[in-house]
């Protein structure tokens, strides 16, 4: 306290930790095995580290680059765009490089908010969307996705989606595939978003950080239905899609409007970042295809893998159709209810940690029963991780 008040300011006094930081750390103090944050534990292709270096090397991107980002990358952004989905972009006008997703959103919202506004985002919820809209000054407004027993899916509920919005509703904030449930929104479901998103002129948000990892389905950008590619701001990263998350490279795009919006607010967070990165991640979008295949048929086995040693260790299982995590509902393994205690106690019962999916809701009751598990790591870590957790039923 410094003049009779907080030293945090009311905005984000709700935040406290990131559930990932504090379950990283206790994972590294109990020494579990740590299928909670999400990284992979084997780095990205050798090729694109050693374009990193040698961009290093070669004083490429020691010094600030560019606002908007290398050109190398911008363009190699918007070849990637063209090629998979057939969405032409300007690299020169229709971009922006940002320190990872995160900071995409955070300046997405302080774009494109007045406080008040009222920003609608599918829950359970990445956390760092609450935060930034709480930065911005803006109100969330969860709609929920809703668990089912017969599908073993989650399924987004268009009914609610289109009630939630008032007059005060400014944007979307959609995430394709979806953090932590796994769900790949449909074309169908995808086409209803974006008429609702036509009819009350609202902008869009959309995250698609795991567009390359989509097991069922397909993944179909929120901008390439009529007339979103104006009102929408797509976001994306290098870290899921190379398995180099440490290096903070993502991106934005969207129409010249929107960009130059969200730079006037990115500009005064990082201005730039991760210069030699920048490099190697234009090399990396330029992999063949036959790389983001092995990717998807890699982390397929894992899913498999994880997905059926929860069920035979008890656990009620939603089966991912993308991402790397699954959810799982702790129930059935008998007496069990509250994922936060259940997380907390899990190192010390059988060395594993994972991530209580409450913490992505704020109608926490809803999400108290379920636990999110990364499978984003070696086979024989999870079949350990398997192995422990088979002990906790008996
Ligand atoms: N959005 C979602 C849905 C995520 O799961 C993550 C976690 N990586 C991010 C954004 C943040 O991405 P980045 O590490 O590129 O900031
Ligand atoms: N996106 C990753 C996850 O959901 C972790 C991101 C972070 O640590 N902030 O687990």
């Amino acid at each position: 306290m410094t003049q009779g008040r907080p030293l945090l300011n009311r905005r984000l006094t709700e935040f406290g930790t990131t559930i990932f930081a504090e379950m990283s750390a206790l994972a590294v103090r109990t020494g579990s095995i740590n299928l909670g944050q999400g990284f992979p534990d084997t780095d990205g292709p050798d090729e694109i580290r050693e374009a990193a270096v040698r961009a290093l090397r070669d004083g490429r991107g020691n010094q600030y680059p560019p606002g908007p980002g290398v050109p190398e990358l911008r363009t190699a952004i918007t070849d990637h765009q063209q090629r998979r989905y057939g969405l032409a972009y300007d690299p020169d006008t229709e971009v922006l490089v940002t320190a990872g997703a995160t900071e995409a959103i955070a300046a997405a919202m302080l774009a494109l908010l007045e406080p008040g506004d009222e920003v609608i985002a599918l829950e359970p919820y990445y956390d760092s969307y609450a935060a930034s809209i709480a930065m911005a000054g803006g109100t969330r407004v969860p709609v929920t996705l809703h668990p089912e027993a017969a599908s073993g899916t989650y399924r987004l509920d268009l009914g609610e989606l289109r009630a939630a919005v008032t007059p005060r509703t400014r944007l979307i904030l959609l995430n394709t595939p979806h953090n932590p449930t796994g769900t790949v929104l449909t074309r169908e479901e995808l086409a209803a978003v974006a008429e609702l998103a036509r009819e009350r002129d609202l902008l869009v948000v959309t995250d698609e950080v795991y567009e390359h990892l989509v097991f069922e389905g397909e993944h179909i950008p929120l901008a390439s239905f009529p007339g979103m590619r104006e009102r929408t701001v797509t976001v994306s990263s290098a870290g899921k899609t190379f398995s180099f998350t440490g290096w903070k490279v993502g991106w934005i795009t969207g129409s010249p409007e929107l960009v130059t919006a969200v730079r006037s607010a990115k500009q005064f967070l990082t201005y730039v970042s991760a210069g030699p990165f920048q490099y190697a991640v234009a090399e990396a979008l330029r992999l063949p295809d036959s790389y983001y295949e092995a990717l998807r048929a890699d982390l397929r086995a894992k899913r498999d893998l994880l997905s059926t040693g929860l069920a035979e260790a008890g656990f009620g299982v939603y089966r991912p159709a993308g991402t790397y995590f699954v959810t799982t509902d702790i129930r059935p393994l008998g007496g069990e209810r509250d994922g936060f205690a259940f997380c907390r106690a899990l190192p010390g019962r059988c060395g594993v940690v994972a991530i209580p999916n409450a913490v992505f809701y704020d109608h926490r009751d809803q999400g108290a029963p379920f636990v999110r598990f990364a499978f984003c790591k070696r086979a024989d870590v999870l079949e350990e991780a398997v192995s422990r957790l088979k002990g906790l039923a008996g």
